[in-house]
């Protein structure tokens, strides 16, 4: 059976959009897991970008082995030998090249005339050839190129050494039958086109991410370029889980074969939205909440008769266990242990015990410990690493009335090891809060978005609170899980103040090394 190739792009596509920051450790982790999903490439970043973007695929290209590690660049020498610096240590080292080729891109933005444009694709492929066994090079904006322009600026490239030739809908704007034909087109008047891979990289801007590419492979494309949860710039990219459920559930429409391993999607799915902190819409295809709740009572019915009757997709094909119970008050350390395993973490003893903990203290007060809130308190164990000093919370209290002014007192340690307590008003008990942290974390903090969820159902679910923010000019997302909501509110309000000092030492750190 025919092979498609997967190529996700979540922490260069997707990282890339509005509101979310990764840090290296999230990366990787991200990376680790796209690798048991069974992504066939991994884009991990834009190398040349910046250096936290540098260290992430040159840490990632040392770890994972199981996918190729791929990373962006300008058609510049000094973009292809930063990304070759980075990746020349990788099992298989990728380039992902883009030049932009449609009329609107050419004249407005590169301002290049098309004999300009094919020349500097050609030479930076060239160049990364001389470095770079497999190199993917990118028509920016295809779908509103000139065909015949397209297909000669491609042969050129196949000629100068490119492997893999990607056709992306940069804008969105492509329409299936659209996309397909520019395929096919391709197919048929590129001499040479059969010695590369021929990949599709779709974008979401009107709804047609999962239409588009599954037309470029009924019409030739060996591989799919996309996201997980569909994460990415504007509308986002293509989510990957749907392409890979619906290429298996539709296997006889459309042929073909991926290494996606199917059992991982909850879980992939699950870690780029807690990461990231961009929650999943409950009617999301195949991952969201309510994607396989049958509520209308008719179909309730025909479920209890036969599954088969509303059911095209079961939750155990992805992976699905999050509302399976899986550990109570009285589960010792082994149970703990086994459990934390089978759900593919990988925590030291120190870490372990912290965990546990945590576990501890939320089994005392929450009845039943389901899978999404062990998966929620063992991630947070994973990036527990604290490289430099950061804040801290110690407590927090609020007083709060609907006739009174509600006024919060908090103490938290500073990155010194100073225990300080401040107080202050606001017009609500979260805005309290945040009143008296601003004091704290002495700067100016500007609020840009927040939001808290529930993780679970029921009365005792865990609360989980993400707050985009602005500090010291940078914006950063925090995020953390409590209990209680203020609690959540308050830590990940810290959370993302800690993300923005890493940060800015990180950058120091690598400006003097
Ligand atoms: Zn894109």
């Amino acid at each position: 059976m025919r092979v498609i190739d997967i190529f996700d792009t979540t922490l260069r596509d997707g990282e890339q959009s509005a509101g979310i920051n990764l840090n290296t450790a999230e990366k990787i982790e991200i990376a680790r897991q796209l690798e048991r999903f069974g992504a066939t490439i991994i884009e991990s970043g834009f190398p040349a970008s910046s250096p936290g973007d540098f260290d992430a695929v040159q840490r990632i290209a040392g770890i994972v082995k199981n996918s190729i590690i791929t990373g962006l660049a300008r058609s510049v020498k000094s973009d292809i030998d930063r990304a070759w610096e980075a990746l020349k240590g990788a099992e298989q080292p990728h380039i992902h090249i883009f030049l932009a080729t449609s009329p609107i891109h050419m004249e407005h933005k590169l301002m290049k005339t098309p004999d300009q444009v094919v020349e500097i694709a050609v030479e930076s492929v060239k160049y990364a050839r001389k470095f770079f066994p497999l190199v993917q090079w990118s028509a920016e904006d295809a779908s509103r190129s000139d065909p015949e322009f397209l297909a000669y600026i491609i042969k050129k490239v196949i000629e100068a050494g490119a492997t893999t030739i990607n056709l992306p809908d940069t804008v969105g704007y492509a329409t299936p039958s659209e996309y397909g034909a520019l395929f096919r087109y391709m197919k048929e008047n590129v001499p040479g086109i059969e010695k590369v891979k021929l990949s599709a990289h779709c974008h979401d801007d009107l709804g047609m991410a999962t239409a588009n590419t599954l037309a470029a492979i009924e019409n030739g494309a060996d591989q799919v370029e996309g996201t997980i949860n569909g994460i990415g710039e504007r509308a986002g990219n293509v989510a990957l889980e749907e392409i890979a459920v619906a290429l298996h559930i539709r296997k006889q429409i459309y042929g073909v074969n991926t290494g996606i391993n199917l059992k991982e999607i909850k879980r992939t799915s699950q870690l780029v939205s807690q990461l990231t902190g961009s929650l999943i819409q409950p009617n999301k295809a195949i991952v969201g909440k309510n994607a396989f709740a049958h509520e209308a009572g008719i179909h309730q019915d025909g479920m209890l008769k036969n599954p088969l009757t509303y059911e095209i997709i079961t939750p155990e094909l992805i992976g699905d266990a999050s509302t399976e119970l899986v550990l109570g008050k009285h589960s010792g350390r082994h149970a703990f242990k086994d459990r934390a395993i089978k759900m593919g973490f990988e925590l030291n003893d120190e870490k372990l015990n912290k965990a546990f903990a945590e576990f501890k203290k939320l089994a005392d007060s929450k009845k039943e410990i389901l899978e999404a809130d062990l998966f929620v308190l063992l991630t947070d164990q994973q990036f527990n690493e604290k490289h430099i000093p950061v804040y801290e919370l110690d407590s927090v209290q609020v007083q709060y009335g609907t006739d009174s002014i509600p006024i919060a007192t908090v103490s938290a340690r500073q990155p010194n090891g100073e225990l300080i307590s401040q107080s202050a008003a606001g017009a609500g008990a979260v805005e309290a809060i945040f009143n008296t942290l601003e004091r704290i974390v002495a700067g100016k903090v500007h609020i840009l978005d927040y939001r808290v969820t529930s993780i679970g159902k029921g009365r005792d679910a865990l609360g989980e609170a993400v707050i985009n923010l602005s500090y010291n000019g940078d914006t950063v997302t925090g995020r953390d899980v409590a209990q209680d909501v203020l609690e959540a509110s308050a830590k990940a309000y810290l959370n993302a103040v800690n993300r923005q000092l890493v940060k800015s030492n990180q950058k120091v750190e690598v400006e003097a090394g």
